[in-house]
């Protein structure tokens, strides 16, 4: 009996694991859209990393070398899988541009552990999209993953900020190019900054998908301590 509801529920809901392309028993091995061996090939970057940026680092080595000479607005990144991992690659891809969004359950779930462990009880502030993006993409890959942390986890979210203008794509450009290019393109959102309850220190977490040069990271915290922030923890899905 139970095998035939097993079958049932499989030829009902029909799976393919994201990554691999095989089909997925929904009711043993599913994980949010992976199969079991996929999941677990999935490796977080471990110990030792950098401790500002976050990339895997040999033993011994506190900073990476880009680190020790530049000195960033926030305090550090911290990433779950570095995105050279063809997988990780791949999972992004599927969740930004192939509008998977089941992927957003499972990113929310991991980012969720970093988070509770790391920061536990700061508000969340998502990276923002832009528009122009959003309609092109038929969604805001951040912020829905964001709302999963919200409804399912139970964070407190604010959506300080907002992108206002129209930038260059930052793919190809340096860290200063990429500074340059966002340069006053992040504005407060000061309606939510009222709404802000559970921050008493003036911590909070800034949530993107990939840090990559800081770029990003950097222009949102600077927006964010001309507002009143203090410490600055970024959460990324992975580093490039
Ligand atoms: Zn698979
Ligand atoms: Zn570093």
């Amino acid at each position: 009996m139970k095998n035939y509801f097993n079958y049932l529920i499989n030829i009902l809901f029909p799976e393919r694991c994201l990554i691999c392309g095989k089909e997925i028993n929904v009711l043993t091995e599913y994980r949010y859209a992976l199969c079991k061996d996929c999941h677990d090939l999935l490796e977080e970057i471990k110990e030792p990393r950098c401790t500002k940026c976050s990339i895997p680092l040999v033993k011994g080595v506190e900073k990476c070398t880009r680190c020790k000479t530049s000195s960033y607005t926030f305090i550090s990144n911290f990433s779950l899988y570095n995105y050279h991992d063809w997988r990780v690659k791949e999972l992004i891809y599927m969740y930004k541009f192939r509008v998977k969004k089941k992927l957003s359950y499972f990113f929310a779930e991991k980012l969720a552990e970093v988070i509770n462990s790391r920061y536990r009880n700061l508000p969340v502030i998502p990276v923002p999209a832009e528009g122009k993006s959003v309609r092109r993409r038929g969604f805001d890959h951040i912020g829905l993953i964001a709302d999963r942390l919200e409804k399912y986890y139970g964070m407190e979210i604010r959506h300080l900020l907002r992108k206002k203008i129209h930038t260059k794509e930052q793919k190809g450009l340096n860290f200063e190019e990429r500074i340059g290019n966002l340069k006053g393109s992040i504005k407060i959102n000061s309606k939510e900054l009222l709404r802000l309850t559970k921050c008493e220190k003036k911590q909070v977490v800034l949530l993107d998908d990939i840090f990559t040069t800081g770029a990003t990271a950097e222009e949102c915290s600077k927006v964010l301590k001309k507002n009143g922030m203090q410490s600055i923890y970024i959460v990324t899905i992975a580093i490039d």
